[in-house]
């Protein structure tokens, strides 16, 4: 574009990056996303999909091993690190262009460098190959995205000391490793550092793992890590003994959103270390400025970054769009798969509450894969049994979790669930088998 102006321009490239100049160019916005590294965020380069794809290795791993259940034998030779890595990148090479083509496939500039800003409608460029540019629009997004925490006294050095990016780029795994941080990230790296043959010890300062999480999931979660081999320490503020014992530490305390560097002062925006402060349409406190994604602080999930991408387009294209605060499904990649959703409240033993239950040793579909241990938990309200919180853990937990979020959000009850047709033999039966037990009618479950 010659003078450089736009009728939106979006900061960063993650999922609520390009989510937002995606939906902006629907709905006719002449758009530019501007990305300092690589489109895809985060979540395509450092998070979800490089840890997905090292935990689903590691599922083939074990399936192949009991490959003998289903009358095959067969030796399997394991690649290296280094080389599992290779594929990895891959996957991630070819996500990363078909992300490319779709962003390319609407009338969006692509601009790679990277933009502060100058005054609250104008943005100071420098694109990667050095030329700086000035991009003016009266509508911007910022979806900058957030990086590691670091902990005073443990500082990232990317040698010894390292952050999870580190760790997903890193060409063999060490030796032994020590794990600062018992929340989501931690625990799904102890899976994975155990998984490639690490000496895993996970420590938290909070009493349990997942702080803030259900402590019945957060318990299975310490015995299904320690049947790794893993050596999990709750409630240990200090880890000054065992620094020199592992020959790398892992720093998983969390992220912190980008804000410091993109000069939010020059347009006046409000923002704390915790976030860009934003409203219910993802504003921000200067008119036309709007942020989404890891950069606000609320929620570090690709798809709440993704959803509040679009929704901060649409009200920026003059929609009045807000979240209806749907529940927020949570998972972990523990081994096995752990999923949450719903408030804590209702995890905890209340008279306002019933609880059922379904073990997927009692599932057909479960039996067929081999792989029986874990729960369907569903939590509904006493009298009226409308679905409050789920849980599973166990097989499939992923998928299954927003079958329960959905009959949350839509305030269906046991009774419905449990009359609804669930095909057979599938995992999600497990579902409807937890909910007639809240019902104390299951079927598939002996007489209590
Ligand atoms: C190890 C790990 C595992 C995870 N696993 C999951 C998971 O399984 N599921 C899930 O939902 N979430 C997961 N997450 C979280 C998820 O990756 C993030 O919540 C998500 O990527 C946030 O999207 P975003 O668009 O807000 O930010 P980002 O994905 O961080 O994207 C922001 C982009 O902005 C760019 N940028 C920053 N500043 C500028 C600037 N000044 N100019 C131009 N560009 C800029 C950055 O380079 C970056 O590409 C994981 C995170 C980690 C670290």
């Amino acid at each position: 574009m010659a003078n450089n102006q736009y009728d939106l321009i979006v900061i960063g490239g993650g999922p609520a990056g390009y989510s937002a100049a995606i939906r902006a160019a629907q709905l006719g916005a002449n758009a530019a996303v501007i990305e300092k590294e690589k489109f895809g965020g985060t979540c395509m380069h450092a998070g979800c999909i490089p840890t997905k794809y090292l935990c689903e290795t590691l599922h083939l791993i074990r399936r192949i091993k009991k490959s003998a259940s289903y009358g095959i034998f067969s030796d399997i030779k394991i690649a290296n690190f280094a080389e599992i890595q290779k594929q990895k990148e891959k996957t991630i090479y070819m996500l990363n262009a078909g992300l490319i083509k779709l962003i390319q496939s609407y009338p969006i500039e692509m601009i790679n460098g990277s933009a502060v800003f100058k005054d609250k409608n104008t943005l100071e460029v420098t694109e990667n190959d050095g030329n700086a540019l000035e991009l003016s629009s009266k509508r911007i997004i910022i979806a900058a995205g957030s990086s590691p925490r670091s902990l005073p006294g443990l500082e990232i050095d990317h040698e010894k000391i390292l952050d999870s990016t580190d760790i997903l780029n890193a060409k063999k795994m060490p030796k032994s490793l020590l794990i600062v941080g018992g929340g989501a990230i931690g625990v799904e790296f102890a899976t994975i550092a155990a998984g490639f043959g690490s000496s895993v010890l996970l420590v938290e300062k909070e009493g349990q793992l997942l702080p803030g999480e259900d402590k019945e999931l957060a318990e299975e979660v310490k015995k299904s890590l320690q049947r790794q081999g893993i050596k999990v320490q709750v409630g240990q503020g200090s880890i000054n003994g065992y620094m020199q014992k592992y020959e790398s530490i892992l720093v998983a305390v969390g992220r912190k959103p980008n804000v410091s560097s993109l000069n939010l002062e020059k347009a006046n925006i409000k923002y704390s270390e915790k976030g860009i402060d934003v409203n219910t349409h993802f504003e921000t406190s200067q008119n036309g400025i709007y942020a989404a994604g890891d950069v606000t602080g609320n929620g570090f999930y690709a798809y709440t970054a993704q959803a509040e991408g679009v929704l901060a387009a649409e009200n920026a294209m003059g929609k009045k769009s807000t979240s209806d605060c749907p529940p927020v499904p949570r998972v972990v990649f523990s081994h096995p798969t752990i999923a949450s959703v719903g408030a804590g409240e209702h995890f905890r033993a209340s008279n306002t509450v019933t609880t059922g239950y379904f073990p997927f040793a009692a599932n057909g579909k479960a039996a067929v894969l081999g792989e029986r241990s874990g729960w369907v938990k569903i939590v509904a309200n006493k009298e009226t049994g409308r679905i409050l919180a789920g849980q599973i853990i166990g097989l499939d937990a992923e998928n299954m979790i927003s079958i329960i979020a959905i009959a949350i959000k839509h305030k269906l009850t046991v009774n419905d669930l449990s009359r609804e047709m669930f095909f057979h033999p599938s995992v999600a039966e497990t579902i409807h088998g937890a909910c007639e037990d809240v019902l104390k009618k299951c079927i598939d479950l002996p007489r209590k």
